[in-house]
Protein backbone atom coordinates (compact mmCIF):
# COMPACT_ATOMS: atom_id res chain seq x y z
CA UNK A 1 0.00 0.00 0.00
CA UNK A 2 3.09 2.68 0.99
CA UNK A 3 4.39 2.00 -2.71
CA UNK A 4 1.24 2.33 -4.22
CA UNK A 5 0.46 5.25 -2.03
CA UNK A 6 4.30 6.85 -2.93
CA UNK A 7 3.93 5.77 -6.95
CA UNK A 8 -0.14 7.45 -7.29
CA UNK A 9 1.41 10.54 -4.93
CA UNK A 10 4.10 11.02 -7.20
CA UNK A 11 2.35 10.72 -10.68
CA UNK A 12 -0.70 12.35 -8.66
CA UNK A 13 2.09 15.79 -8.89
CA UNK A 14 2.63 15.24 -12.68
CA UNK A 15 -1.07 14.56 -13.40
CA UNK A 16 -1.66 18.11 -10.81
CA UNK A 17 0.49 20.01 -13.80
CA UNK A 18 -1.84 18.76 -16.62
CA UNK A 19 -4.91 19.65 -14.27
CA UNK A 20 -3.65 23.25 -13.53
CA UNK A 21 -2.91 23.52 -17.36
CA UNK A 22 -7.11 22.63 -18.53
CA UNK A 23 -8.12 24.23 -15.85
CA UNK A 24 -6.86 27.36 -17.27
CA UNK A 25 -7.07 26.65 -20.78
CA UNK A 26 -10.93 25.19 -20.73
CA UNK A 27 -12.84 27.88 -19.47
CA UNK A 28 -11.04 29.71 -22.42
CA UNK A 29 -11.21 27.71 -25.19
CA UNK A 30 -7.92 27.26 -25.95
CA UNK A 31 -6.97 23.74 -27.30
CA UNK A 32 -5.92 21.69 -24.47
CA UNK A 33 -3.77 18.72 -25.47
CA UNK A 34 -1.64 20.64 -27.75
CA UNK A 35 0.79 23.33 -26.63
CA UNK A 36 3.35 23.51 -24.15
CA UNK A 37 2.68 25.67 -20.67
CA UNK A 38 3.81 29.15 -21.24
CA UNK A 39 4.12 32.01 -18.87
CA UNK A 40 1.38 34.09 -18.57
CA UNK A 41 3.61 37.28 -18.36
CA UNK A 42 6.18 37.08 -21.47
CA UNK A 43 4.68 34.09 -22.91
CA UNK A 44 7.67 32.16 -23.38
CA UNK A 45 7.42 28.15 -23.24
CA UNK A 46 8.90 26.50 -20.08
CA UNK A 47 12.23 25.16 -20.26
CA UNK A 48 11.60 20.79 -19.37
CA UNK A 49 13.28 21.38 -15.98
CA UNK A 50 10.65 24.69 -14.85
CA UNK A 51 8.45 22.09 -15.23
CA UNK A 52 8.83 19.70 -12.19
CA UNK A 53 5.66 19.99 -9.70
CA UNK A 54 6.20 22.36 -7.31
CA UNK A 55 9.65 22.10 -6.42
CA UNK A 56 9.94 24.67 -10.00
CA UNK A 57 7.87 26.66 -8.47
CA UNK A 58 9.13 26.78 -4.49
CA UNK A 59 12.48 27.17 -6.37
CA UNK A 60 12.04 30.38 -8.04
CA UNK A 61 9.90 31.66 -5.48
CA UNK A 62 6.89 31.88 -8.10
CA UNK A 63 8.42 33.91 -10.54
CA UNK A 64 9.28 33.63 -14.33
CA UNK A 65 13.02 33.35 -14.82
CA UNK A 66 12.63 35.14 -17.77
CA UNK A 67 10.78 38.13 -17.36
CA UNK A 68 10.00 38.02 -13.34
CA UNK A 69 6.36 37.89 -13.45
CA UNK A 70 4.33 36.28 -10.76
CA UNK A 71 3.34 32.70 -11.24
CA UNK A 72 -0.02 31.90 -9.45
CA UNK A 73 0.12 29.53 -6.47
CA UNK A 74 -3.09 28.18 -7.72
CA UNK A 75 -0.94 26.07 -9.53
CA UNK A 76 1.14 24.27 -6.80
CA UNK A 77 -1.40 24.05 -5.09
CA UNK A 78 -2.88 22.21 -7.75
CA UNK A 79 -0.17 19.89 -8.24
CA UNK A 80 -0.13 19.36 -3.94
CA UNK A 81 -3.46 18.45 -3.86
CA UNK A 82 -3.75 15.97 -6.66
CA UNK A 83 -0.67 14.62 -5.19
CA UNK A 84 -2.16 14.07 -1.99
CA UNK A 85 -5.28 12.52 -3.75
CA UNK A 86 -2.56 10.09 -4.77
CA UNK A 87 -1.06 8.93 -1.88
CA UNK A 88 -4.55 9.05 -0.19
CA UNK A 89 -6.21 6.53 -3.01
CA UNK A 90 -3.01 4.88 -2.68
CA UNK A 91 -3.47 3.88 0.90
CA UNK A 92 -7.23 3.47 0.59
CA UNK A 93 -7.17 -0.06 -0.60
CA UNK A 94 -4.14 -3.33 -0.85
CA UNK A 95 -5.78 -3.98 -4.47
CA UNK A 96 -3.90 -1.68 -6.91
CA UNK A 97 -6.64 -1.57 -8.92
CA UNK A 98 -8.98 0.08 -7.12
CA UNK A 99 -6.58 2.13 -5.56
CA UNK A 100 -5.68 3.74 -9.36
CA UNK A 101 -9.29 4.12 -10.32
CA UNK A 102 -9.65 5.96 -7.22
CA UNK A 103 -6.78 8.42 -7.64
CA UNK A 104 -8.29 8.56 -11.01
CA UNK A 105 -11.74 9.67 -9.81
CA UNK A 106 -9.97 11.72 -7.35
CA UNK A 107 -8.07 13.35 -10.47
CA UNK A 108 -11.33 13.98 -12.31
CA UNK A 109 -12.73 15.38 -9.39
CA UNK A 110 -10.23 17.66 -8.54
CA UNK A 111 -10.48 19.57 -11.78
CA UNK A 112 -14.11 19.82 -11.76
CA UNK A 113 -14.07 21.58 -8.61
CA UNK A 114 -11.33 23.90 -9.56
CA UNK A 115 -12.90 25.19 -12.76
CA UNK A 116 -16.61 25.37 -11.02
CA UNK A 117 -14.70 27.53 -8.18
CA UNK A 118 -13.34 29.70 -10.78
CA UNK A 119 -16.23 30.02 -13.25
CA UNK A 120 -19.25 28.31 -11.78
CA UNK A 121 -19.02 25.96 -14.27
CA UNK A 122 -19.08 22.20 -14.86
CA UNK A 123 -18.30 21.67 -18.45
CA UNK A 124 -19.19 18.36 -19.98
CA UNK A 125 -15.63 17.82 -21.09
CA UNK A 126 -14.91 16.99 -17.70
CA UNK A 127 -18.11 15.39 -16.30
CA UNK A 128 -18.34 13.21 -19.51
CA UNK A 129 -15.18 11.28 -18.88
CA UNK A 130 -16.04 10.95 -15.18
CA UNK A 131 -19.38 9.35 -16.36
CA UNK A 132 -17.05 7.03 -18.38
CA UNK A 133 -14.69 6.41 -15.56
CA UNK A 134 -17.31 5.24 -13.62
CA UNK A 135 -18.82 2.66 -15.90
CA UNK A 136 -15.01 1.78 -16.82
CA UNK A 137 -14.48 1.32 -12.76
CA UNK A 138 -17.75 -0.78 -12.30
CA UNK A 139 -16.03 -2.98 -15.27
CA UNK A 140 -12.81 -3.44 -13.86
CA UNK A 141 -13.64 -3.96 -10.13
CA UNK A 142 -16.56 -6.19 -10.89
CA UNK A 143 -16.03 -9.53 -9.07
CA UNK A 144 -16.64 -11.86 -11.85
CA UNK A 145 -14.83 -11.27 -14.96
CA UNK A 146 -15.34 -11.91 -18.64
CA UNK A 147 -17.67 -11.01 -21.46
CA UNK A 148 -20.99 -12.44 -19.59
CA UNK A 149 -20.51 -10.10 -16.44
CA UNK A 150 -20.54 -7.17 -18.37
CA UNK A 151 -24.27 -6.14 -18.27
CA UNK A 152 -24.89 -6.80 -14.75
CA UNK A 153 -21.55 -4.81 -13.97
CA UNK A 154 -22.51 -2.02 -16.07
CA UNK A 155 -26.51 -1.83 -14.25
CA UNK A 156 -25.31 -0.14 -11.59
CA UNK A 157 -23.28 2.94 -12.24
CA UNK A 158 -25.76 3.29 -15.27
CA UNK A 159 -28.83 3.50 -12.88
CA UNK A 160 -26.92 5.66 -10.36
CA UNK A 161 -25.91 8.06 -13.03
CA UNK A 162 -29.69 8.01 -13.94
CA UNK A 163 -31.48 8.68 -10.14
CA UNK A 164 -28.28 10.70 -9.69
CA UNK A 165 -29.07 13.54 -13.14
CA UNK A 166 -33.25 13.39 -12.71
CA UNK A 167 -32.97 13.44 -9.10
CA UNK A 168 -31.08 16.47 -8.89
CA UNK A 169 -32.71 18.10 -12.22
CA UNK A 170 -35.91 17.75 -10.94
CA UNK A 171 -34.98 19.35 -7.46
CA UNK A 172 -33.42 22.00 -9.25
CA UNK A 173 -36.98 22.56 -11.10
CA UNK A 174 -38.75 22.34 -8.41
CA UNK A 175 -36.00 25.17 -6.50
CA UNK A 176 -36.69 27.15 -9.78
CA UNK A 177 -40.91 27.17 -9.14
CA UNK A 178 -40.77 27.93 -5.47
CA UNK A 179 -38.42 30.87 -5.60
CA UNK A 180 -38.34 32.06 -8.89
CA UNK A 181 -34.54 31.89 -9.76
CA UNK A 182 -32.42 29.30 -10.55
CA UNK A 183 -30.84 27.58 -7.57
CA UNK A 184 -28.09 25.19 -9.17
CA UNK A 185 -26.09 25.71 -12.05
CA UNK A 186 -26.72 23.56 -15.15
CA UNK A 187 -23.77 21.22 -14.78
CA UNK A 188 -25.01 19.80 -11.27
CA UNK A 189 -27.38 17.32 -12.30
CA UNK A 190 -24.61 15.78 -15.08
CA UNK A 191 -21.85 16.02 -12.16
CA UNK A 192 -24.23 14.18 -9.53
CA UNK A 193 -25.26 11.79 -12.56
CA UNK A 194 -22.26 11.20 -13.43
CA UNK A 195 -20.36 10.76 -9.69
CA UNK A 196 -23.41 8.66 -9.17
CA UNK A 197 -22.00 6.27 -11.88
CA UNK A 198 -19.37 5.85 -9.13
CA UNK A 199 -21.05 5.23 -6.09
CA UNK A 200 -24.34 3.64 -7.55
CA UNK A 201 -27.84 5.21 -6.51
CA UNK A 202 -27.86 3.74 -2.79
CA UNK A 203 -24.93 6.31 -2.55
CA UNK A 204 -26.46 9.86 -3.54
CA UNK A 205 -28.21 10.51 -0.65
CA UNK A 206 -24.87 10.05 1.15
CA UNK A 207 -23.16 12.43 -1.41
CA UNK A 208 -25.69 15.25 -0.88
CA UNK A 209 -25.35 15.06 2.87
CA UNK A 210 -21.01 15.22 2.74
CA UNK A 211 -21.78 18.35 -0.26
CA UNK A 212 -24.50 19.87 2.18
CA UNK A 213 -21.79 19.33 5.17
CA UNK A 214 -19.06 21.18 3.32
CA UNK A 215 -21.12 23.58 2.21
CA UNK A 216 -22.64 24.72 5.01
CA UNK A 217 -18.64 24.46 6.81
CA UNK A 218 -17.81 26.92 4.18
CA UNK A 219 -20.48 29.59 5.26
CA UNK A 220 -19.90 28.92 8.92
CA UNK A 221 -16.16 30.11 7.92
CA UNK A 222 -17.45 32.91 6.15
CA UNK A 223 -19.54 33.82 8.24
CA UNK A 224 -16.93 33.01 11.61
CA UNK A 225 -14.24 35.34 8.97
CA UNK A 226 -17.42 37.91 9.45
CA UNK A 227 -18.24 37.89 5.82
CA UNK A 228 -21.79 38.53 5.04
CA UNK A 229 -23.19 35.34 3.51
CA UNK A 230 -26.92 35.72 2.24
CA UNK A 231 -29.36 33.45 0.56
CA UNK A 232 -28.96 35.01 -3.37
CA UNK A 233 -24.76 34.13 -3.51
CA UNK A 234 -23.47 32.37 -5.51
CA UNK A 235 -21.67 28.87 -4.12
CA UNK A 236 -20.07 26.62 -6.29
CA UNK A 237 -22.29 23.74 -5.72
CA UNK A 238 -19.60 21.26 -8.14
CA UNK A 239 -16.94 21.71 -5.40
CA UNK A 240 -19.40 20.63 -2.53
CA UNK A 241 -20.70 17.75 -4.77
CA UNK A 242 -17.08 16.92 -5.74
CA UNK A 243 -16.14 16.30 -1.93
CA UNK A 244 -19.39 14.08 -1.64
CA UNK A 245 -18.67 11.52 -4.50
CA UNK A 246 -15.04 11.46 -3.00
CA UNK A 247 -16.34 10.55 0.36
CA UNK A 248 -18.83 8.32 -0.63
CA UNK A 249 -16.86 6.27 -2.62
CA UNK A 250 -13.98 6.14 -0.07
CA UNK A 251 -16.47 5.60 2.85
CA UNK A 252 -19.30 4.12 1.48
CA UNK A 253 -23.02 5.47 1.49
CA UNK A 254 -23.30 6.71 5.08
CA UNK A 255 -25.34 5.03 8.03
CA UNK A 256 -25.39 1.87 5.97
CA UNK A 257 -22.06 0.07 6.96
ZN1 LIG B 1 7.73 35.14 -18.17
Amino acid sequence: MLIHAAFLGGLGLFVGSFLGLVSLRLPRGEDVIVGRSRCGGCGRTLKPWRMIPVISWALSRGRCSDCGATIPARYPLIELGSGLIGVWAGLSSPDFTLAAMTAVLGWNLLILAVVDAEHFWLPDALTLPLFAGGLLAAVLLYPVGGPSALLPALIPPLLGAIVGFVGLWLLARLYKLVRGREGLGGGDPFLLGAGGAWVGWTGLPSVLLWASAAGLSLVLTLLIMRRRVSGTDRLPFGVFLSIGVWMTWLYGPLGLG
